[in-house]
This record gives structure tokens, C-alpha cells and sequence, in this order.
């Protein structure tokens, strides 16, 4: 296949651009995408700020990080901070730490490490050997975003950036949908305005594909940890996954209309109103409802 562009050898097809581009091509696509996004989601000041990075060591936080720190780093005025969450999970969190480790270091970005053993005093290991009904990442995940929330906090960061790329956010989208759950679409990441407590999510990958994530890594030479979790085969997101592959192989375009649909609800529904979060009753972290998600998952009642 030949870049549509210029003729040259082509790296990577993009259906839903009905293109194929060469390295040159893909490489400016794929940074110019990146910094739109970055434009439209993280505003800052003359008097500067701080940006986070959630960097699990995998392709897509590793992309990400290594974007930021090319826009971000000649700006004085704005730091550039990164963080782990280390869930617990032998054999594969601590190889994926190292990487993110190594990236942060070769940047010169500050690196941070926080565990749900500290924060939490358990494992994932521990955890799923008492599931009762639930699966692994329903448990894990309500921790790990308070957590990234916490770490951002500490960082003293305006906005932390999370690796979501276009699959995953449209697999969140159609799971959402798929649950009825309205509210949950409209709190989806990337978030336009300040909640007390809570530290902005921004996606910048959210219109790149996870080929694209992938392809680009490789082209920049970006070392990442390409394990994946041990637990992830029992994950509700894997039947989405391949949904929205399906739907994206007939109609070509869909996953990038699922990221309109959401910004478009989001955009709608909240023009004048600031989005509410309270705060748990419980352990007193920031909350949409009485209990947050990590306290109504261990299933006590409310002291
Ligand atoms: Fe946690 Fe599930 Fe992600 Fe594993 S796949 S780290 S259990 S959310
Ligand atoms: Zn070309």
C-alpha cells in the first residue's frame, strides 16, 4: 500500500480516514491529533501549573507521557509530574513499573509510586481470592481511580492525564449505554471544569486508535511493558471490546462517533451547571453519591 499523501510505502491504513500514510505522514497525523486534544483539554494560565501523568508502564500512559513531555517541556511555567499505581499484582504490576520507572528517568520526569497496600492495606492478589459475586476489576477499579486522584492531589497537579485511547473510551462509552447509566457518560474524562477535591482527567489519546498508539510507539522507539493483567480475561469490558471492534470493522468511523456522543451529551447537559460531587460519608473522599464507589464496594453499612 502507497501513503495517500505523498506515495511513499505505507506504515499503517486507517479505515475511518480511508487512508494509508508512510511514517512521515502517520508520525505528523498522529502528533497533530494529539496536541488538538491536548489544546482542547488542559487550559493553562500565564502564571502556569502541573500536569500529571497516570503512567502504568503500558503503550498507551508510556505515548502519553512521552507527548506531554515533548509539548510541555520547553514551557517553563508548567511541570510535568508522573505516578503508579501499584494494585498488587505479582509478576505483573512490578515488570510494568520498572518500564515506567526507566521512561520517567530518560525524560528527567519526576516519578512517583502509590499502592493500594498502603492506601487501601490490601492486595489484588489478595483481594480476588474473595470475590463473592464480584469481578476483579469492579473491585480494583473504583480503588485505582481514587488513587490516581489522591497521587494527582499530591503532585499538586491542575489535571492528571490517563492513557485512554479512542477503543477504550468508545468500549466505556457503549458499556455505559448498555447500563443506562446517563450520568456515568457525563462524568467521563475529559473533564472542562474544576470540582473541588477532585483533579481534572484528561485523555489525549482519545481520538487515536490503539493501532495507531501501537504503531506510533514502535516508530518513536518508546519502550513499554506489553504484559497484560492476569485478571483482565474476567473483565465485563472484554465482551465491549469486541463489540465495538465489530461495529468498527462494518462501519468504519463508529468508535469516533461514540467519542461525539458523549461530548455532545456532556457539552448539553451541562452548559450552565457545575457538575455536583459531595463527599463520602464514610471515608470522606470526594463522591457523586452518599458512599463512594471504593466504600460501597467493601459492603458495609453507612456508620
Ligand atoms: Fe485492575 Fe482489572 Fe485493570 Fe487488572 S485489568 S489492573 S484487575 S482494573
Ligand atoms: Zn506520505
Amino acid at each position: 500500500m502507497k501513503c495517500s499523501i505523498c506515495g511513499k510505502e505505507s506504515v499503517i491504513s486507517i479505515p475511518y480516514m480511508n487512508e494509508s500514510l508512510c511514517s512521515s505522514h502517520f508520525l505528523e497525523h498522529f502528533e497533530s491529533t494529539f496536541m488538538k486534544e491536548v489544546r482542547r483539554q488542559i487550559k493553562i494560565g500565564p502564571k502556569g501549573g502541573t500536569v500529571s501523568v497516570a503512567l502504568s508502564g503500558g503503550k498507551d500512559s508510556s505515548v502519553t507521557l512521552f507527548l506531554l513531555h515533548k509539548i510541555l517541556s520547553p514551557r517553563k511555567k508548567v511541570k510535568l509530574r508522573a505516578f503508579t499505581v501499584d494494585e498488587g499484582i505479582a509478576g505483573y504490576r512490578d515488570r510494568s513499573i520498572e518500564t515506567a520507572r526507566e521512561l520517567c528517568r530518560s525524560l528527567g520526569v519526576e516519578h512517583t509510586v502509590v499502592s493500594f497496600r498502603d492506601q487501601f492495606e490490601t492486595t489484588m492478589d489478595e483481594e480476588v481470592t474473595d470475590l463473592e459475586e464480584r469481578t476483579p476489576c469492579a473491585v480494583c477499579g473504583p480503588m485505582r481511580r481514587q488513587l490516581i486522584n489522591m497521587a494527582a492531589l499530591e503532585q499538586e497537579s491542575d489535571y492528571v492525564a490517563l492513557g485512554l485511547n479512542l477503543d477504550d473510551m468508545a468500549q466505556s462509552v457503549l458499556m455505559n449505554v448498555a447500563r443506562g447509566d446517563v450520568e456515568r457518560i457525563l462524568r467521563m474524562a475529559p473533564h472542562m471544569r474544576s470540582v473541588n477535591g477532585l483533579v481534572r482527567r484528561v485523555v489525549p489519546l482519545r481520538r487515536l486508535s490503539e493501532r495507531e498508539v501501537v504503531t506510533y510507539a514502535l516508530l518513536k522507539n518508546i519502550k513499554y511493558d506489553a504484559g497484560w493483567c492476569p485478571y483482565y480475561s474476567q473483565a465485563q469490558r472484554n465482551l465491549f471490546r469486541k463489540i465495538v471492534s465489530e461495529i468498527e470493522e462494518k462501519y468504519p468511523g463508529s468508535k469516533l462517533a461514540m467519542i461525539r456522543l458523549q461530548e455532545n451529551l456532556s457539552g448539553a447537559m451541562f452548559i450552565s451547571d457545575e457538575p455536583s460531587v459531595g463527599t463520602c460519608k464514610r471515608c470522606g473522599k470526594p463522591s457523586s453519591g452518599e458512599l463512594c464507589s471504593v466504600c460501597l464496594n467493601s459492603g458495609e453499612e453507612i456508620a
